[in-house]
């Protein structure tokens, strides 16, 4: 049965997508089945990982309002292990379209279902807000990754993306689990990066992952390539830390594969 792993803070430029796109094809390269859904719009996991957003015509969302199969809008990527749900634009429309559907919250764990036994891994990359349909990939996840950015107002938001967590556990998916604080842009000259560090830790302990995403300009640069950074800078610090973050989350969940 496959774990999904939602990348969700609804403060933007954060890392989410980074994270989703990178973590989910490192997960790919250590030959987990992963499957990477874009929940987002803005379309750009879609287009990191080499798909034309304005060439796709179905999305997750089409999936949710109008029951389309999600196995039929899966696209192959490069990579042997690593499938992609693509969005677009028209994924805007959605939290207004499904306002008046019965169980609106959970459409989305229903449209996944059908292939969490295909996976090992799914990975939800949402929007930055808290709107219907990152509330629909928190009722589908078995657990959240946050990522905090290691800058001025790192915490800010956190209280409130930490409350609608519980709610969601109260109200609709009683086992959803934090998966981890993720420290992302991380500058070790800086003593700001250092400070952020600290003070997460201090607050969040053994929630914050072990690994820690440092600032790395190839993990920006690679969505132009439409490539994961693994993909052309494997052995770049960007990539490794990605690498070392998949390693971290297959022990956590016993999935550790011994070579
Ligand atoms: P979000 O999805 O939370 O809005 P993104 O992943 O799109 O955030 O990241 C925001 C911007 O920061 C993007 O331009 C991205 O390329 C860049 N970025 C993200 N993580 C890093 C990193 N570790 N090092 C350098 N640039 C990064
Ligand atoms: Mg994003």
């Amino acid at each position: 049965m496959g774990k999904v792993i939602a990348i969700a803070n609804q403060k933007g430029g954060v890392g989410k997508t980074t994270t989703a796109m990178n973590l989910a094809a490192s997960l790919a390269v250590l030959e987990y089945k992963t499957l990477v859904i874009d929940a987002d719009p803005q379309a750009n996991t879609t287009s990191g990982l080499g798909q034309d957003p304005k060439e796709v015509d179905t999305s997750i969302y089409e999936c949710m309002v109008d029951g389309i199969d999600i196995e039929t809008i899966i696209h192959k990527t490069d990579m042997e292990y690593l499938d992609l749900v693509p969005s677009h634009i028209d994924l805007v429309g959605a939290e207004v379209e499904m306002i008046n559907l019965d169980n609106r919250e959970e459409k989305m764990k229903s449209v996944i279902s059908v292939v969490k036994e295909k996976y090992d891994f799914i990975i939800i990359d949402c929007s930055p807000s808290l709107g219907l349909i990152t509330i629909n990939a928190l009722t589908a996840a078995n657990s959240i990754i946050i990522p905090v950015q290691c800058e001025y107002f790192a915490l800010e938001g956190l209280g409130k993306l930490l409350n609608t967590i519980k709610i969601i556990q109260t109200r609709l998916n009683p086992d959803l689990e934090i998966e981890g604080i993720l420290l992302t842009m991380y500058d070790v000259r800086l003593r700001l990066s250092n400070q952020v560090v600290d003070e997460v830790r201090m607050h969040f302990k053994d929630l914050v992952f072990k690994t820690i995403i440092p600032r790395n300009v190839r993990l920006s640069e690679s969505p132009s390539f439409g490539l994961p950074v693994i993909a052309f800078d494997a052995d770049g610090k960007g990539a490794v830390a990605y690498l070392n973050l998949a390693h971290e989350i297959a022990a956590k969940n016993g999935m550790e594969k011994v070579n």
